[in-house]
Protein backbone atom coordinates (compact mmCIF):
# COMPACT_ATOMS: atom_id res chain seq x y z
CA UNK A 1 0.00 0.00 0.00
CA UNK A 2 1.34 3.47 -0.92
CA UNK A 3 1.72 6.30 1.56
CA UNK A 4 1.54 10.12 0.76
CA UNK A 5 1.86 13.14 3.03
CA UNK A 6 0.35 16.39 1.99
CA UNK A 7 1.59 19.17 3.21
CA UNK A 8 -1.36 22.00 4.20
CA UNK A 9 -4.14 18.74 4.23
CA UNK A 10 -6.27 20.39 6.71
CA UNK A 11 -8.38 22.61 4.16
CA UNK A 12 -8.99 23.52 0.66
CA UNK A 13 -7.23 22.31 -2.55
CA UNK A 14 -5.26 20.03 0.18
CA UNK A 15 -7.99 18.83 1.62
CA UNK A 16 -9.35 17.57 -1.60
CA UNK A 17 -5.90 15.82 -2.16
CA UNK A 18 -6.18 14.20 1.17
CA UNK A 19 -9.50 12.63 0.41
CA UNK A 20 -9.31 11.48 -3.28
CA UNK A 21 -5.71 9.65 -2.20
CA UNK A 22 -7.21 7.99 0.79
CA UNK A 23 -10.63 6.75 -0.14
CA UNK A 24 -8.37 5.08 -3.22
CA UNK A 25 -6.49 3.03 -0.58
CA UNK A 26 -3.36 5.28 0.13
CA UNK A 27 -2.34 5.99 3.87
CA UNK A 28 -2.04 9.60 3.99
CA UNK A 29 -0.55 11.79 6.56
CA UNK A 30 -2.64 15.00 6.82
CA UNK A 31 0.10 17.81 7.69
CA UNK A 32 -1.65 21.20 9.25
CA UNK A 33 -0.09 24.20 10.51
CA UNK A 34 -3.04 26.43 12.06
CA UNK A 35 -6.03 24.29 11.61
CA UNK A 36 -5.75 21.67 14.29
CA UNK A 37 -10.05 20.94 14.32
CA UNK A 38 -10.48 21.09 10.66
CA UNK A 39 -7.18 18.35 10.63
CA UNK A 40 -9.40 16.43 13.32
CA UNK A 41 -12.70 16.66 11.62
CA UNK A 42 -11.23 15.41 8.61
CA UNK A 43 -9.16 12.49 10.37
CA UNK A 44 -12.48 11.47 11.80
CA UNK A 45 -14.76 11.95 8.58
CA UNK A 46 -12.41 9.68 6.53
CA UNK A 47 -11.46 6.78 9.18
CA UNK A 48 -15.46 6.42 9.82
CA UNK A 49 -15.17 5.75 5.97
CA UNK A 50 -12.48 3.44 6.82
CA UNK A 51 -9.67 5.14 5.51
CA UNK A 52 -6.21 5.02 6.99
CA UNK A 53 -4.92 8.30 7.81
CA UNK A 54 -3.15 10.35 10.54
CA UNK A 55 -2.84 14.12 11.46
CA UNK A 56 0.74 15.84 12.28
CA UNK A 57 1.02 19.60 13.06
CA UNK A 58 4.19 21.40 11.72
CA UNK A 59 5.03 24.61 10.31
CA UNK A 60 6.90 23.04 6.87
CA UNK A 61 8.67 26.58 6.50
CA UNK A 62 10.49 24.95 9.16
CA UNK A 63 13.16 22.77 8.44
CA UNK A 64 13.21 21.11 11.91
CA UNK A 65 9.31 20.99 12.07
CA UNK A 66 9.57 19.27 8.10
CA UNK A 67 11.92 16.83 9.27
CA UNK A 68 9.34 15.79 12.40
CA UNK A 69 6.06 15.53 9.85
CA UNK A 70 8.28 13.18 7.76
CA UNK A 71 9.76 10.98 10.61
CA UNK A 72 6.47 10.88 12.33
CA UNK A 73 4.72 9.61 8.91
CA UNK A 74 7.66 6.77 8.44
CA UNK A 75 7.09 5.52 12.34
CA UNK A 76 3.48 5.38 11.14
CA UNK A 77 3.23 4.02 7.76
CA UNK A 78 6.82 2.81 6.95
CA UNK A 79 8.03 4.66 3.51
CA UNK A 80 6.78 7.44 1.91
CA UNK A 81 5.75 7.05 -2.10
CA UNK A 82 4.36 10.24 -2.81
CA UNK A 83 4.57 13.69 -1.42
CA UNK A 84 2.50 16.65 -2.20
CA UNK A 85 3.49 20.05 -1.31
CA UNK A 86 0.67 21.76 -0.84
CA UNK A 87 1.11 24.30 1.43
CA UNK A 88 0.91 27.70 0.41
CA UNK A 89 -0.28 31.29 1.59
CA UNK A 90 -0.55 34.50 -0.48
CA UNK A 91 -0.49 38.73 0.47
CA UNK A 92 -1.62 41.04 -2.48
CA UNK A 93 0.37 44.35 -1.85
CA UNK A 94 2.57 46.49 -4.42
CA UNK A 95 6.24 45.51 -5.00
CA UNK A 96 7.01 48.63 -3.45
CA UNK A 97 5.48 47.80 -0.12
CA UNK A 98 6.70 44.48 0.23
CA UNK A 99 9.23 44.32 3.35
CA UNK A 100 11.86 41.94 3.74
CA UNK A 101 9.45 39.93 6.64
CA UNK A 102 7.07 39.69 3.77
CA UNK A 103 9.36 38.54 1.28
CA UNK A 104 10.80 35.88 3.34
CA UNK A 105 7.68 34.70 4.60
CA UNK A 106 6.25 34.04 1.67
CA UNK A 107 9.00 32.10 0.13
CA UNK A 108 9.37 30.32 3.02
CA UNK A 109 6.40 28.60 3.52
CA UNK A 110 5.76 28.42 -0.17
CA UNK A 111 9.29 27.18 -1.44
CA UNK A 112 11.60 26.56 0.89
CA UNK A 113 9.24 24.30 2.70
CA UNK A 114 8.87 21.98 -0.94
CA UNK A 115 13.05 22.23 -0.35
CA UNK A 116 12.89 21.17 2.65
CA UNK A 117 9.98 18.60 2.55
CA UNK A 118 11.18 17.19 -0.72
CA UNK A 119 15.14 16.46 0.88
CA UNK A 120 13.65 14.75 3.84
CA UNK A 121 11.41 12.29 1.73
CA UNK A 122 14.20 11.52 -1.18
CA UNK A 123 16.57 9.86 -0.19
CA UNK A 124 14.14 6.68 0.63
CA UNK A 125 12.80 6.80 -2.53
CA UNK A 126 16.53 6.95 -4.46
CA UNK A 127 16.95 3.97 -2.23
CA UNK A 128 13.48 2.45 -3.36
CA UNK A 129 13.63 3.56 -6.57
CA UNK A 130 9.85 4.53 -6.11
CA UNK A 131 7.93 7.78 -5.62
CA UNK A 132 6.09 10.84 -6.81
CA UNK A 133 6.35 14.17 -5.85
CA UNK A 134 4.11 16.84 -6.80
CA UNK A 135 4.56 20.35 -6.43
CA UNK A 136 1.20 22.81 -6.17
CA UNK A 137 2.69 25.82 -7.66
CA UNK A 138 0.08 28.46 -9.29
CA UNK A 139 -0.92 29.73 -12.90
CA UNK A 140 0.88 32.67 -11.27
CA UNK A 141 4.02 31.03 -11.14
CA UNK A 142 4.00 30.78 -14.72
CA UNK A 143 2.16 34.30 -16.39
CA UNK A 144 3.28 36.38 -13.07
CA UNK A 145 0.14 38.34 -11.01
CA UNK A 146 0.96 41.85 -10.41
CA UNK A 147 0.25 42.76 -6.80
CA UNK A 148 1.27 39.30 -5.98
CA UNK A 149 5.38 39.15 -6.88
CA UNK A 150 6.53 37.65 -4.04
CA UNK A 151 4.03 34.75 -4.46
CA UNK A 152 4.50 34.62 -8.55
CA UNK A 153 8.35 34.12 -7.70
CA UNK A 154 7.65 31.55 -4.93
CA UNK A 155 5.59 29.27 -7.17
CA UNK A 156 7.75 29.97 -10.47
CA UNK A 157 10.57 28.59 -7.91
CA UNK A 158 8.80 25.40 -7.51
CA UNK A 159 8.20 25.03 -11.29
CA UNK A 160 12.15 25.12 -11.60
CA UNK A 161 12.42 23.00 -8.88
CA UNK A 162 9.95 20.49 -10.43
CA UNK A 163 11.46 20.42 -13.69
CA UNK A 164 15.17 20.51 -12.26
CA UNK A 165 14.47 17.56 -10.23
CA UNK A 166 12.84 15.59 -12.37
CA UNK A 167 15.83 15.47 -14.34
CA UNK A 168 18.26 14.52 -11.47
CA UNK A 169 15.62 11.78 -9.67
CA UNK A 170 14.44 10.42 -13.41
CA UNK A 171 17.11 7.36 -13.28
CA UNK A 172 15.71 6.55 -9.57
CA UNK A 173 12.06 6.31 -10.90
CA UNK A 174 11.23 9.50 -9.05
CA UNK A 175 8.51 11.36 -11.17
CA UNK A 176 7.95 15.06 -10.24
CA UNK A 177 5.40 17.35 -11.63
CA UNK A 178 3.72 20.52 -10.42
CA UNK A 179 -0.05 21.56 -10.76
CA UNK A 180 -0.42 24.82 -11.54
CA UNK A 181 -3.91 25.90 -10.79
CA UNK A 182 -6.11 28.55 -12.25
CA UNK A 183 -8.49 30.08 -9.88
CA UNK A 184 -10.15 27.56 -7.58
CA UNK A 185 -12.62 28.41 -4.79
CA UNK A 186 -11.16 28.17 -1.35
CA UNK A 187 -10.48 30.62 1.38
CA UNK A 188 -7.19 31.73 -0.21
CA UNK A 189 -10.11 33.96 -2.50
CA UNK A 190 -12.43 34.50 0.53
CA UNK A 191 -11.56 38.42 -0.18
CA UNK A 192 -12.46 38.65 -3.48
CA UNK A 193 -16.01 40.23 -3.76
CA UNK A 194 -19.18 39.22 -5.91
CA UNK A 195 -18.19 41.63 -8.43
CA UNK A 196 -14.22 40.79 -8.54
CA UNK A 197 -15.64 37.04 -8.55
CA UNK A 198 -17.55 37.77 -11.66
CA UNK A 199 -14.87 39.96 -13.23
CA UNK A 200 -12.51 36.53 -12.64
CA UNK A 201 -14.87 34.25 -14.65
CA UNK A 202 -15.49 36.62 -17.21
CA UNK A 203 -11.89 36.14 -18.16
CA UNK A 204 -11.82 32.55 -17.72
CA UNK A 205 -13.23 30.48 -21.34
CA UNK A 206 -14.78 27.81 -19.10
CA UNK A 207 -16.59 30.54 -17.22
CA UNK A 208 -15.64 30.16 -13.72
CA UNK A 209 -13.49 29.39 -10.96
CA UNK A 210 -12.45 25.18 -10.63
CA UNK A 211 -12.93 23.35 -7.14
CA UNK A 212 -10.50 21.97 -5.20
CA UNK A 213 -11.94 18.50 -5.92
CA UNK A 214 -10.67 19.16 -9.77
CA UNK A 215 -7.50 19.67 -8.90
CA UNK A 216 -7.44 16.83 -6.84
CA UNK A 217 -8.72 14.63 -10.03
CA UNK A 218 -5.17 16.30 -11.30
CA UNK A 219 -2.69 14.93 -8.61
CA UNK A 220 -4.54 11.40 -8.37
CA UNK A 221 -4.32 11.39 -12.61
CA UNK A 222 -0.45 12.42 -11.74
CA UNK A 223 -0.10 10.01 -9.15
CA UNK A 224 -1.24 7.08 -11.34
CA UNK A 225 0.93 7.61 -14.69
CA UNK A 226 4.26 6.52 -15.15
CA UNK A 227 5.56 8.62 -18.20
CA UNK A 228 5.29 12.19 -17.25
CA UNK A 229 7.27 13.96 -15.12
CA UNK A 230 9.46 17.62 -15.46
CA UNK A 231 6.14 18.69 -16.45
CA UNK A 232 3.59 21.82 -15.21
CA UNK A 233 -0.33 20.80 -15.92
CA UNK A 234 -2.73 24.00 -15.16
CA UNK A 235 -6.03 23.26 -14.49
CA UNK A 236 -6.78 26.47 -15.00
CA UNK A 237 -10.36 26.73 -17.25
CA UNK A 238 -8.86 27.63 -20.54
CA UNK A 239 -7.38 30.77 -18.47
CA UNK A 240 -4.39 30.81 -19.75
CA UNK A 241 -3.16 28.39 -23.37
P1 LIG B 1 -6.06 27.62 1.70
O1 LIG B 1 -7.39 27.02 1.92
O2 LIG B 1 -5.74 28.95 2.30
O3 LIG B 1 -4.97 26.54 2.18
C1 LIG B 1 -3.65 26.84 2.42
C2 LIG B 1 -3.06 25.66 3.14
O4 LIG B 1 -1.67 25.87 3.36
C3 LIG B 1 -3.70 25.42 4.51
O5 LIG B 1 -3.99 24.06 4.65
C4 LIG B 1 -2.60 25.84 5.49
O6 LIG B 1 -2.59 25.08 6.68
C5 LIG B 1 -1.37 25.50 4.68
N1 LIG B 1 -0.21 26.22 5.18
C6 LIG B 1 0.10 27.53 5.04
N2 LIG B 1 1.26 27.80 5.66
C7 LIG B 1 1.70 26.62 6.19
C8 LIG B 1 2.85 26.26 6.95
N3 LIG B 1 3.80 27.16 7.26
N4 LIG B 1 2.97 24.97 7.34
C9 LIG B 1 2.02 24.06 7.03
N5 LIG B 1 0.92 24.35 6.32
C10 LIG B 1 0.77 25.62 5.91
O7 LIG B 1 -5.78 27.80 0.15
P2 LIG B 1 -5.70 26.76 -1.06
O8 LIG B 1 -6.25 27.48 -2.21
O9 LIG B 1 -6.25 25.45 -0.70
O10 LIG B 1 -4.12 26.67 -1.26
C11 LIG B 1 -3.43 25.43 -1.38
C12 LIG B 1 -2.27 25.60 -2.35
O11 LIG B 1 -2.81 25.85 -3.66
C13 LIG B 1 -1.36 26.78 -2.04
O12 LIG B 1 -0.01 26.42 -2.24
C14 LIG B 1 -1.79 27.83 -3.06
O13 LIG B 1 -0.76 28.73 -3.34
C15 LIG B 1 -2.14 26.96 -4.24
N6 LIG B 1 -3.00 27.61 -5.24
C16 LIG B 1 -4.25 28.05 -4.90
C17 LIG B 1 -5.04 28.67 -5.88
C18 LIG B 1 -6.42 29.16 -5.59
O14 LIG B 1 -6.97 29.91 -6.44
N7 LIG B 1 -7.04 28.83 -4.47
C19 LIG B 1 -4.53 28.82 -7.18
C20 LIG B 1 -3.26 28.37 -7.47
C21 LIG B 1 -2.49 27.76 -6.48
P3 LIG B 1 -3.16 25.66 8.10
O15 LIG B 1 -4.49 26.29 7.79
O16 LIG B 1 -3.25 24.44 8.95
O17 LIG B 1 -2.15 26.64 8.61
Amino acid sequence: MSTAIVTGGAKGIGKAIVEELAKNGINVVINYNKSEQAAKDLRQELTQDGCNVEIYKADVSKREEAKKLVSYAKEKFGEIDILINNAGIDKWQLFTDITDADWNEIISCNLNSAFYMTQEVVKDMIHNKKGTIINISSIWGITGASCEVAYSVSKAGMDGLTKALAKELAPSEIRVNSIAPGAIMTDMNKNLTKEEIEEVNNQIPLGRFGTPQEVAKCAKWLIEDSYTTGQIISPNGGWVI
